[in-house]
């Protein structure tokens, strides 16, 4: 089904978009994933190319661009011309926020337009090695020393997490279960630490790190937004986040299923070419259906968000569909290719490797039914309350 939500301004961005990533991200996926992260300079082309951070001020050297489909247009063009795992969304428009609406005047023009020209790469540590899907558990903790913050703790899974200069990290301030705050921690600081760049299932050109917190001594303006109300500020950025997931998965799955076109409209087995097996065609005209219903709810969304509409539920529904989807196109995709598939030099191996974490990071596959069930007003919590 055609798509209706671009117009001139979005298909020439996206010409755009396209030819970097053909010319400067593609070429470098192979060497990224045997060493495990991509090269820094990616960050820097990119912010020449204007394509990090665009929604930032120009006084801040962004392009004040709001509109959520120029971002919907770069991570549908990486999935098929470029290399999923590196991660500039996450940089531009999961991190950078943090600072572009919770920061003062002074930590933007500190931070931000190093962020916009790559120079700077952002990371968010919230996940702990004892929990991530319960936010209200963290432990890593700050204690306020008068002069100055005092940081202690640990995060795991952090992406970008070797590469960061500037990570955003969770910490408790206080006993009470929601008692938590967030804060700037810059690369250098005394008694921060990384861990090793972790080895992953799939997604292995992306740096996943533990991160370590040793008596940090942090500035009193590197508290970012209001004490004690991180959890709440955190809440405030969610809907965009899973929004940017929906459209990477479904990005992700479109670009298995081209893939898949094309390889069983050339393989042959018994004499004819796989795509003309009932099977195959069958297979790839669900994967079509499911694919085309789903692209209309993700385009719905963005429409919603870019007017400031966009509810946690629906945004929870996008999320939990889209990765689902994309486990089942990319397993269906495997499948197609025969042994083939399972070979990493085959790009869909690697799709169905890196699909894998789509249902799990950003608040897992559970926890999106979790807040689509409350929306319904199915909530265990409210009834023992009441009981
Ligand atoms: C490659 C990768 C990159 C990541 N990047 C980042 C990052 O940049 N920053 C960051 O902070 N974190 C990051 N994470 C962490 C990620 O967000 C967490 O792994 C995720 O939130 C799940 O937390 P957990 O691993 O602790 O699992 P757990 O919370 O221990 O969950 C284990 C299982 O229990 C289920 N479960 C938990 N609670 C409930 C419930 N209430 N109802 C039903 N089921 C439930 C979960 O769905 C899951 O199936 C990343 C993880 C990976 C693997």
């Amino acid at each position: 089904m055609d798509r209706n939500i671009f117009d001139n301004e979005h298909e020439m961005f996206r010409d755009a978009a396209r030819a970097f990533y053909q010319n400067e991200v593609k070429p470098h996926s192979d060497r990224w994933h045997e060493q495990g992260i991509v090269d820094r300079e990616a960050f820097l082309k990119a912010g020449e190319q204007g394509m990090l951070l665009m929604w930032a001020d120009e006084m801040y050297g962004g392009a004040g661009v709001h509109d959520f489909r120029f971002e919907q247009i770069l991570i549908e063009e990486i999935a098929k011309h470029g290399d999923p795992g590196f991660f500039m969304t996450l940089h531009s428009r999961l991190v950078g926020p943090y600072i572009g609406e919770l920061g003062t005047d002074e930590q933007k023009q500190r931070w931000l337009p190093k962020c916009v020209s790559g120079e700077h790469v952002l990371a968010v540590a919230i996940t702990e090695p004892g929990g991530g899907s319960d936010v209200a558990g963290i432990r890593t903790k700050v204690e306020d020393k008068g002069d100055h913050y005092l940081l202690n703790g640990s995060k795991t899974f952090i992406s970008n997490g070797i590469l960061a200069d500037l990570v955003v990290v969770v910490a408790r301030t206080d006993t009470s279960r929601h008692g938590l705050s967030l804060f700037v921690v810059e690369r250098g600081m005394e008694g921060f630490e990384r861990g090793k760049n972790l080895k992953k299932m799939g997604m292995k050109s992306q740096d996943t790190a533990e991160l370590f917190f040793n008596n940090v001594k942090l500035p009193k303006d590197n508290l970012l937004g209001e004490w004690n109300r991180g959890f709440y500020h955190l809440m405030h950025f969610l809907a965009e986040e899973r929004l940017l997931g929906a459209c990477q998965y479904l990005a992700n799955s479109e670009a298995a299923f081209e893939a898949t076109m094309e390889y069983t409209q050339e393989r042959k087995a018994f004499g004819r070419v796989i795509a003309d097996f009932q099977n195959t065609r069958f297979k790839l005209a669900d994967m079509r259906t499911q694919m085309d219903v789903a692209q209309s709810f993700v385009d719905r969304c963005v429409l919603e968000h870019n007017e400031g509409n966009l509810s946690a539920e629906d945004a929870a529904k996008a999320k939990l569909f889209c990765s689902e989807l994309e486990a089942r196109v990319t397993d269906d995709c495997v499948q197609l290719h025969g042994g083939n598939g399972y070979m990493d030099e085959y790009p869909v191996s690697r799709m169905y490797a890196n699909a894998r974490i789509s249902r799990i990071y950003a608040g897992t596959s559970e926890i999106m039914r979790e807040i689509i069930a409350r929306s319904l007003g199915l909530d265990p919590r409210k009834k023992n309350k009441a009981a």
